[in-house]
């Protein structure tokens, strides 16, 4: 009997391979009282097992091919940190000698301590840090229960081939499963943000979250399919299905190994329409990824990275070097998007005590926060300034609603060129400005901005958000979050008209743009600049060079006015599939 497992696919492509079940990943830990003359021997017990775990990481560090992408060390690299942490070490010793007992306990009664303080932040990405705890602490409680098999003594070629199905993995496992060859995994748990599946699409892995309880209805060494794309596990598949997949398989790896031969390709289309592909740069690891794919510039450089987890803000001389690396390394422009902090990402790391607030994404946010702190707003503005005398930089402010924000940040940034002015240090004097169009009344009102800048940019993440009223970061609404919607496509389609009308260049930098379903579409609607993660771009390109604009149906843009998701979906397919 066949068998189907939905889950969320976060890494693509498909894999066919048996199951290697994962069963060890929480050690039973118990509590047991050590006697007086015994605390001293099971504090050195403790920090022996943390010292295996640091020559354990290190030894998998060691292991990471050089040529992979640096966030891959940089995971492991959290974990050393956190080993040296003192509290993951001293504390727990504490515990041992103030509670006499085991290391295990110790360890726990700190592990719950530290899950309790993340889980009341509000900031997601901090919360996925749990994860990170639970790993390291995890490893050393194996090392205490002498665990012979930990993740990096499985034999090497067992794993080749086959999809592991675990309750989750850690970062460290991920890399050294690669290694071994395996076909792709699924977690119980997880989201499409954790660490390991960020790390899965980067070492190409196919991958699914969130199928609870897999581990029960899987056997070990069962033949399996796993779709990475639409989030499917398939057992007891029969000759047909497996067929099919086989194909689906065949096509895939064809289709990542064409796609190179666009690197060094111009992008238009094949009646002859230009269009340019960017990146968004997320941290500045992410350069490296830019330059292979051969983004025409960065159309999105998020500057949240420099504010977070830290007590301060960066400093002028911190902030000016950040910039002037990122546009020192590319020929081309580097659009820096002032901070978007508030809502989801939290000034200073969850230690900013202001008001509780009810709904942190229509509060104080972006460039509503860079305008009610000033003193932060303008050493941004001077850095970004400072960073124009180097190369091409281009400013982008998040998040605008109304012309007074523009006008105000306008004003702020006016201040400061003058500061430099008097100060005698160099800058663009004609650096262009540009908006995010990111809220629907400033979509409705895109021709005002579209006289007041020189670009705008469609952030779709939160277009979406807005305009459907659904929480991006919530998963209970997230099935509303529709990027079809014929409200969200004619706001869109509204921006790129005034662009249009006032002769200015609109991109996009939201997820839309990099989602290869929704890229003729896109054409057709007349966006001419995508912005996307570097790992899109050559398939992105590959589905422009191969559009003839001229041969789509006439009525594509009839999708404006289709109210029912389902007709829509079929509506993008028939334009997809279309010759
Ligand atoms: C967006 O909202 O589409 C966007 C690109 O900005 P962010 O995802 O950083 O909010
Ligand atoms: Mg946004």
């Amino acid at each position: 009997m066949t068998l189907e497992l939905q889950g969320i696919g976060v890494s693509r492509g498909i894999a066919i391979g048996r199951a290697h079940i994962l069963f060890h990943n929480q050690p039973d830990v118990r509590e047991y009282l050590i006697p007086a003359f015994g605390i001293e021997q099971e504090v050195d017990r403790l920090n022996s097992a943390t010292e295996q775990a640091r020559q354990q990481l290190l030894a998998i560090l060691d292991q990471i091919p050089t040529n992979a992408p640096t966030d891959i060390s940089s995971f492991i690299d959290t974990h050393l940190l956190m080993l040296n942490d003192s509290s993951l070490t001293s504390v727990p010793i504490e515990m041992i000698r103030s509670r006499r007992c085991n290391a295990e306990w110790a360890l726990q009664l700190q592990r719950d301590a530290l899950i309790n303080v993340f889980n009341e932040m509000d900031d997601p990405y901090l919360r996925t840090r749990q994860d990170d705890i639970d790993h390291v602490v995890t490893r050393i409680h194996r090392i205490l229960a002498d665990e012979q098999v930990a993740e990096h003594e499985i034999p090497d070629g067992r794993l080749k081939g086959h999809i592991i199905i675990a309750e989750d993995l850690t970062p460290a496992d991920t890399v050294l499963m690669q290694h071994q060859g395996i076909a792709g995994f699924v977690t119980e748990h997880g989201g499409a943000t954790s660490h390991t599946t960020i790390l899965a699409r980067s070492l190409g892995i196919p991958a699914i979250v969130g199928i609870e309880s897999v581990r029960r209805y899987i056997q070990d060494n069962e033949p399996l399919i796993l779709d990475g794309e639409l989030g499917t596990l398939i057992a007891g598949a029969d000759e047909s299905i497996t067929a099919e997949y086989q194909e689906k398989l065949t096509a895939f790896r064809a289709h990542i190994a064409s796609l190179s031969r666009y690197k060094t390709q111009a992008t238009k289309t094949k009646d002859n329409k230009a269009i340019k592909l960017l990146a968004n740069a997320d941290l500045p690891e992410d350069i490296s990824l830019i330059s292979n794919a051969g983004a025409e510039g960065i159309g999105l450089y998020r500057t949240e990275f420099l504010y977070m987890n830290r007590a301060a803000p960066p400093e002028e001389e911190e902030q000016l070097a950040a910039y002037r690396d990122v546009v020192e390394s590319m020929d081309n422009p580097v659009t820096i998007r002032t901070f978007d902090l508030g809502a989801d990402k939290t000034v200073d790391g969850g230690r900013h005590h202001g008001p509780t607030v009810n709904n942190p994404a229509l509060g104080l946010r972006a460039i509503r926060l860079c305008l009610s702190q000033p003193a932060m707003f303008r050493t941004q503005l001077r850095a970004i300034l400072r960073a124009s005398a180097f190369g091409k930089v281009k400013i982008m402010f998040p998040m605008v609603s109304n012309q007074q924000e523009l006008l105000q940040a306008k004003n702020q940034l006016e201040n400061c060129k003058q500061e430099l002015d008097r100060e005698g240090i160099n800058y663009d004097h004609h650096i262009e400005i540009g908006v995010m169009i990111e809220i629907p009344a400033s979509a409705v009102c895109a021709e005002m901005f579209a006289k007041q800048v020189d670009f705008l940019s469609i952030g779709t993440n939160d277009l979406i958000q807005y305009t459907l009223a659904v929480d991006r970061v919530d998963d209970q609404v997230n099935y509303l979050y529709d990027p079809l919607h014929p409200a969200v496509l004619r706001l869109i389609h509204m921006t790129l008209l005034a662009g249009k009308k006032h002769n200015i260049d609109v991109s996009m930098c939201g997820e839309m743009a990099g989602d290869p379903r929704l890229t003729r579409l896109l054409l057709v609607m007349g966006l001419s600049h995508f912005s996307m993660h570097p790992n899109a771009i050559l398939e992105i390109k590959q589905i422009i060079n191969e559009t003839d604009l001229t041969q789509l149906p006439r009525n594509t843009l009839d999708i404006l006015n289709i109210d029912n998701p389902f007709d829509a979906e079929s509506r993008l397919e028939a334009i997809n599939a279309y010759n």
